[in-house]
C-alpha cells in the first residue's frame, strides 16, 4: 500500500491516508501539490494493514463535493482534478499551502476526547460547560477545540484558543475560529437536509503564497468528522457513526486480539465489506 509511482510527479510525503507529490518539473498551474487519497484506514492512530476499496475515491468525491458547498465562506486548496489516469477519482491537484500546525476543531456535539475532558473539567479546550450534559448530548452552541498536531504516531493535544493565539498570533486564532466555526454551521445545515447530523469536525488551513488564508486538506468526510444519522439520535449514549465503527468495534473485540499498541491485525472481510458500504452510504446520503 506504499505511494504508487506517477508519471509527471514526485512523492514527498505520505500521512496516514493521502500521499503528497510534488510537479516533478514546471507545473502549469505553479505551485501545487498533488494529494492522493489511498483506500487506507486508520484506528487508534495506527494504519491498518488492510485496505478499505473504494474508501480513497469517496474521501475525495465528498471533498469536492464541500469545497463547492462552502465556497462562499473560504476558498479552497482545489486547482483541478486533471490527475494521473491511475488515481482518477482520487486525487486533486491543490495549491501548496504552508500548513498551519493546529487542527481545527468544531464541535455541535459532546463526545470522543470531548467527552473525556468535560467529565475531567466541565470544559473543553477550556471553554466552560454547562453541567449535566449527557453523551452525545447537543451543546448550546457549536465551539471551537483546536488540537495541536502531533508528531507521526502520537496522539493529537486538545488545546486552547489561548495556546492557539499563543503559537500564531490572536488575530490569525480568531481568524481560524471563526472560519472554523462558519464552515461548521453551514455544514451542519446541509447535512440535516440529508438525514445527518455532523457531530463534529476537524479542518485544516493554510496560508497561500498570497499570504490569504486557505482551506486544505479533506473536509468533511467521515474521515474527518462524525456523522450520526439524525434517525434514532438518543442523547446519553454512544451513537452509531458513518464511520469507522464496525472496525473499531472488531479491534477491541476479543475475536482480534490486538492490545492497541502492537501491528494491529489484518481485518475479516466482512468488516471490510461493511465498512465500504458505510462510507458509501455516507457520500450517497449527502451528495445523492
Ligand atoms: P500527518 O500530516 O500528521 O501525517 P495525517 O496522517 O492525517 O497527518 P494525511 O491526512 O494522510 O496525514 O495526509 C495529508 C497531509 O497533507 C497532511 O499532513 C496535511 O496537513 C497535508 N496537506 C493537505 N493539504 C495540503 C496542501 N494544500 N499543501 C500542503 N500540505 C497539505
Ligand atoms: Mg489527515
Amino acid at each position: 500500500m506504499s505511494a504508487p509511482a506517477l508519471p509527471g510527479w514526485e512523492h514527498v510525503y505520505s500521512g496516514k491516508v493521502r500521499d503528497l507529490y510534488r510537479p516533478a518539473g514546471e507545473h502549469p498551474d505553479g505551485d501545487v501539490v498533488l494529494v492522493v487519497a489511498s483506500d487506507r484506514i486508520s484506528a487508534y492512530d495506527h494504519v491498518l494493514p488492510t485496505p478499505i476499496p473504494g474508501k480513497g475515491e469517496v474521501l475525495t468525491r465528498l471533498s469536492l463535493w464541500w469545497f463547492d458547498q462552502l465556497a462562499d465562506i473560504v476558498p479552497n486548496h482545489l486547482v483541478s482534478t486533471d490527475v494521473p489516469a491511475q488515481v482518477a477519482g482520487r486525487a486533486m491537484v491543490c495549491r501548496r499551502l504552508e500548513m498551519f500546525p493546529v487542527e481545527c476543531v468544531a464541535r455541535g456535539y459532546l463526545t470522543g476526547s470531548g467527552m473525556t475532558e468535560y467529565r475531567q473539567t466541565q470544559a473543553v479546550c477550556g471553554v466552560p460547560l454547562p453541567p449535566g450534559l449527557v453523551e452525545a448530548a447537543r451543546l448550546p452552541e457549536p465551539i471551537f477545540t483546536p488540537a495541536r498536531k502531533a508528531e507521526v504516531g502520537d496522539h493529537d493535544e486538545n488545546i486552547t484558543f489561548a495556546a492557539v493565539a499563543e503559537m500564531l498570533g490572536q488575530e490569525r486564532a480568531a481568524e481560524l475560529r471563526d472560519l472554523t466555526l462558519a464552515v461548521y454551521a453551514r455544514a451542519a445545515e446541509v447535512a440535516a437536509r440529508s438525514g445527518i447530523i455532523v457531530a463534529d469536525t476537524k479542518l485544516e488551513f493554510g496560508l497561500g503564497a498570497d499570504g490569504t488564508v486557505v482551506l486544505g486538506d479533506e473536509v468533511l468526510t467521515p474521515d474527518s468528522s462524525r456523522f450520526w444519522p439524525t434517525d434514532g439520535y438518543t442523547p446519553g449514549r454512544v451513537q452509531p457513526s458513518f464511520d469507522k465503527q464496525f472496525v473499531r468495534d472488531w479491534l477491541t473485540s476479543p475475536d482480534s486480539g490486538w492490545d492497541r499498541e502492537s501491528v494491529p491485525p489484518p481485518l475479516p472481510d466482512h468488516v471490510v465489506q461493511r465498512t465500504r458500504e458505510r462510507y458509501l452510504e455516507a457520500a450517497e446520503r449527502l451528495i445523492g
